[in-house]
């Protein structure tokens, strides 16, 4: 988009936006004339968004509406966001350009949370968009556990899986206790779908050899609907006539040069009812430095800003994390945690006989210059596997160990 067109659009973006009450009195009131001064506008903070719901960023009449979300956030009270339907087959649009191509011949089973965010719907009315067949099982009730979804995967004869990736490794495990083998029982896959979670490549190729299939992934937030979907090359590209994306350095001024890891901040550009402007979404994404086939941009989404281990001067998100354990035949459930200038990584063990060399450690030692600690424990101690209901329904992966969990797994290893 040329610069003059882009100044347009987000000035347009701003005038929508201070229709709210919320934007009335946040938004500058003086006109945007180059891009400097639009990054002179505050960012827009989840506590804002906290503290201004469930109505105070809506732009749009209340007729106009069509659908409710909400973010859960973490912590205090959840974010409210609207949607119109204008918003909504938008996002369709942005979905439907996976290159998995979604087709009336398909049958998806969509195992994403229907409440309250957003992501089991995109991935519903996408496929129904496309007369795609939607199998809903939901991943948090006690309806669909891990096991029904296996068997509807073969009775239904599906062949898209839509869940986290995370839920993708649990389900093929699930499949290899029932005696089935993940590449051969299920014929009729051709797909996987993730959303719901930032998927390194390491993760990405652990899925594909599990399964046989390839992934799509796709990349989004509630408040926004899908940003970003894999392209036939298997890399994330953002909906850059939906959106104006920054990618900023610590100081939150400066942006980061390709190749660097820096802050995802977002803004809105196609005047939704609920608007983003210059949203500072606690997610680190990364522009590579080369083009993809496709002639793209390619963004590496590298979780959120909490999810990273800090040892000395070193810091480790879960990209780091899964190349290291990338090696290892026992790689599939883990969890870290920095402490006393150590990286302790435990990894629960797929087979009696893996072991982690002391070489490895050396290497890694060299590598990241900080001493890193790799243990198995036994399988179950992570995410348990007597509690068919837990194994499945657990909201979000938990990748950091608490002081307490480390402690506990270290005595327990003596
Ligand atoms: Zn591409």
């Amino acid at each position: 988009m040329a610069e003059q067109e882009l100044i347009m659009k987000l000035q347009e973006a701003i005038e929508h936006a201070k229709t709210s009450t919320f934007y009335h009195n946040h938004l500058l009131q003086k006109r945007i004339e180059k891009l400097e001064d639009f990054k002179e506008i505050p960012f827009l903070t989840k506590n804002d968004l906290r503290n201004h719901s469930p109505f105070g960023l809506l732009a749009a009449a209340k007729e106009e509406i069509v659908q409710y979300h909400e973010s859960s956030g973490t912590t205090g009270n959840p974010i409210s966001i609207w949607f119109s339907e204008g918003d909504l087959n938008r996002i369709v649009n942005r979905t439907n350009e996976t290159a998995v191509l979604f087709s009336r011949y398909d049958t998806m089973i969509v195992r994403f949370p229907y409440a309250m965010s957003i992501i089991a719907h995109t991935m519903h009315e996408t496929g129904k968009s496309n007369k795609t067949c939607i199998i809903p099982a939901d991943s948090r009730t006690s309806i669909t556990p891990m096991s029904r979804v296996i068997e509807l995967l073969i009775k239904c004869e599906t062949t898209i899986l839509a869940c986290m990736s995370l839920h993708a490794i649990m389900l093929a495990e699930v499949a290899v206790s029932q005696g089935l083998d993940p590449k051969v029982s299920f014929p009729n896959l051709r797909a996987i779908c993730t959303a719901g979670e930032p998927i390194t490549s390491f993760r990405r190729n652990l899925i594909e050899e599990l399964w046989g299939v390839p992934v799509f992934d796709n990349y989004g937030m509630t408040e926004t609907g899908t940003i970003m979907v894999d392209c036939e090359y298997h890399h994330l590209h953002p909906a850059h006539e939906d959106f104006y994306i920054e990618v900023l350095n610590e100081d939150l001024t400066t942006s980061t040069k390709p190749g660097e890891i820096g802050n995802l901040v977002i803004t809105t550009l196609n005047k939704p009812a609920t608007p983003m402007i210059r949203y500072l979404t606690g997610d680190t994404v990364r522009v590579s430095e080369d083009l993809c086939r496709c002639g793209k941009s390619i963004y590496e989404i590298h979780g959120r800003k909490e999810l990273q281990w800090r040892v000395k001067n070193r810091q480790f998100d879960i990209w780091d994390l899964e190349e290291i354990i990338s090696p290892l035949s026992s790689r599939k459930f883990w969890a870290a945690r920095a402490r006393d200038h150590v990286l302790y990584i435990v990894i629960e063990r797929e087979s009696t006989t893996d072991k982690v060399a002391c070489e490895y450690l050396d290497f890694l030692q060299d590598q990241y210059g900080v001493e890193i600690k790799i243990y198995y424990i036994q399988k179950g101690a992570l995410y348990d596997r007597q509690e068919p209901l837990s194994f499945g329904m657990k909201g979000k992966p938990n990748y950091m160990l608490t002081e307490l969990e480390l402690d506990y797994i270290l005595n327990s290893l003596d």
